[in-house]
């Protein structure tokens, strides 16, 4: 399995959190075999702290300016040939950097999006990420599950997409019920409340508390949400397949997500949720 792996200048800081994820994740990633084919600067980082040295499956790839973002992009659609595909993406987003508006920076998530595969964005997500692949290489990983019931849930998902999240919800039902809260947009929310009544939850008590649909502000109210830390992981089923006209929501969505990155993880399609799903079954229960 293969990664590529970014970070943004903020987070390549001494104390920064690729450097903090690179240290506390080492033992796992080198019991994955992870591959991570890291950006120059990123790269550079890494080396200059001595982290993941004498770590053959860490590949430099060029600077961003000099094609390293856009090269991922590639390897994640498929790349050239079969050694150059990549499984996903870990990258350490920081929303105020220029770079994060780049349209190869937007291409590398949509991709990701198209094809099912990770993208992480954020800190706490790439350090929850190597737990979910080290369950399912079943091999001894952290608590998962254990911090879901202090935890709020937002559920969304654009039209194309709405009955794949009433399927995941139905299939994870248990497992999402877990959570201390759901939260939704209000199309989506009004869905999966349909569906929980529909199992028994209780009448005169919504499973999800819904905000307003997405287009009229339901995201950037859960955005909202977000940056006081009352909403600690999105489950957002992504169509990458139509222009949307609330695209400025969406995005402003994600960029709380990531400034509120040591608190927030983020899945954006339905194979990224069913695999951290799936993940929590097999890991142990502490
Ligand atoms: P909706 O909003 O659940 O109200 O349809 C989802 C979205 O488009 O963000």
């Amino acid at each position: 399995m293969r990664f590529g792996l970014i970070a943004h200048r903020f987070h390549r800081q001494s104390d920064g959190a690729l450097l903090r994820w690179a240290r506390a994740c080492d033992p796992g990633i080198r019991a994955l075999g992870l591959g991570l084919h890291a950006v120059g600067g990123t790269c550079d980082a890494l080396a200059k702290q001595g982290l993941l040295s004498a770590y053959p499956p860490l590949v430099r790839l060029p600077y961003g300016p000099e094609g390293g973002v856009m090269r991922l992009v590639s390897c994640i659609a498929g790349g050239l040939e079969a050694e150059g595909e990549l499984d996903g993406i870990i990258y350490f987003v920081d929303p105020v950097d220029p770079s994060s508006l780049y349209p190869e920076t937007q291409a590398l998530k949509r991709q990701c999006v198209i094809h099912g595969k990770p993208y992480v964005a954020t800190a706490a997500g790439a350090a929850e990420w190597i737990d979910v692949e080290l369950a399912h290489a079943r091999k001894p990983c952290g608590n998962l599950r254990g911090p879901l019931a202090s935890r709020t849930v937002a559920l969304i998902a654009h039209d194309a997409l709405k009955q794949r999240m009433v399927d995941f919800a139905a299939k994870h039902f248990d497992l999402l019920s877990g959570f201390a809260a759901r939260v939704g947009t209000g199309t989506t929310g009004g869905l999966l409340n349909d569906m929980a009544w529909s199992r028994g939850w209780p009448a005169d008590r919504p499973w999800v508390t819904r905000y307003l649909s997405g287009p009229m502000g339901g995201d950037a109210q859960i955005a909202e949400l977000v940056l006081d830390r009352r909403c600690h992981q999105v489950i957002f089923f992504e169509d990458p397949h139509v222009a949307r006209q609330h695209e400025a929501d969406i995005q402003l969505l994600e960029r709380a997500v990531c400034s509120a990155t040591h608190e927030t993880t983020c899945f954006n399609s339905p194979a990224m949720a069913e695999r951290w799903a799936t993940a929590l079954g097999l890991a142990p229960n502490i």
